[in-house]
């Protein structure tokens, strides 16, 4: 082999090239990782970006939820509130109600007295307190005298005038708690009198036929009067008789009042005897 420059620095010039050639082939590969380092870098950084909008999105719609459920409960809320009120009104009606009813089913529509039937339950009620307490009872009856004839002579509608006349100043004697003036049937009225004693009760019954007496009453322009007779029947709360015998007492001493000439108050001497004592 000919000794020149190129033989003799051959392998010298051979390893540079190599040498360039690898470099050059190390700064590709280098270039080429960068580029990939950056291209995943910029996905990260996308994917990431879009993972904040989409949590952005996903929270914007959890406080529409919010929004909407809180709009709801609002609106529910209003709603309940209207309704109970609305039931409250139904039931305070349906009370008012109950209440009317309750006082119709118990008073005369005539006389506004308490009727037979509020009477009857009262009646029971206090012949039980009266035992309870040790105080006696006592029932008045009252029965407007030849009443039939006023109906006759005057007519029906001043014959009501003349029933509520005289309900009125029955009801007036009635000032006591527990005393109850009620409307018997027809032209008799009964008063129940608790914790009351047989005088006492005359004195009253005596002051009521006095005021049934002076009562005024104009019938086109003429001057009609009433009278009202009454029985008396006490009950001692030891004695075993019964409200109907009570009742039956009154109205045993009612009769011998009209029996006697009417206008009177009789007191029945006892539960159960056939004795009575007349007064006026
Ligand atoms: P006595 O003195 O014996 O009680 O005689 P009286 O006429 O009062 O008794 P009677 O039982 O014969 O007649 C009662 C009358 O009462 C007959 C009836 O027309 C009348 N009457 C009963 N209820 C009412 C009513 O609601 N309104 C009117 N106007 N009259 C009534
Ligand atoms: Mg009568
Ligand atoms: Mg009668």
């Amino acid at each position: 082999m000919p000794l020149n420059r190129l033989t003799l620095h051959g392998q010298l010039i051979g390893m540079f090239i190599e040498f360039v050639l690898l470099s050059m082939a190390l700064a590709e590969r280098i270039n080429l990782e960068r580029d990939q380092r950056i291209a995943a870098q910029q996905l990260a950084l996308e994917t990431s970006r879009s993972l904040a909008d989409e949590r952005e999105q996903h929270l914007q719609a959890k406080q529409q939820a919010l929004l909407i459920q809180q709009r709801a409960n609002e609106e529910l809320e209003t709603r309940v509130v209207a309704r109970t009120k609305a039931l409250e009104d139904v039931r305070h009606g349906l009370e008012l109600a109950n209440a009317e009813l309750l006082r119709l089913s118990s008073t005369d529509p005539l006389t506004h007295l308490a009727n037979r039937r509020q009477f009857d339950q009262l009646l029971e009620d206090e012949v039980r307190r009266g035992r309870r307490n040790g105080t006696p009872l006592t029932v008045l009856l009252g029965d407007i005298d030849h009443f039939k004839r006023v109906n006759d002579s005057y007519g029906h509608p001043f014959g009501d005038e003349c029933l509520r006349r005289v309900a009125a100043v029955l009801q007036q004697h009635c000032q006591r708690a527990g005393d109850l003036a009620a409307r018997y049937g027809g032209e008799e009225f009964v008063i129940t009198l608790p914790a009351t004693g047989g005088p006492q009760a005359v004195l009253l019954a005596e002051r009521m036929r006095q005021d049934v007496e002076r009562l005024e009453l104009d019938c086109d322009g003429e001057r009609v009067s009433l009278t009202i007779s009454f029985g008396v029947a006490t009950l001692d709360p030891q004695a075993a008789a019964s409200p109907l015998e009570l009742l039956s007492a009154a109205d045993r001493a009612l009769y011998e009042a009209k029996r006697s000439g009417r206008n009177c108050v009789v007191e029945a001497a006892d539960l159960g005897s056939d004795g009575a004592t007349v007064f006026a």
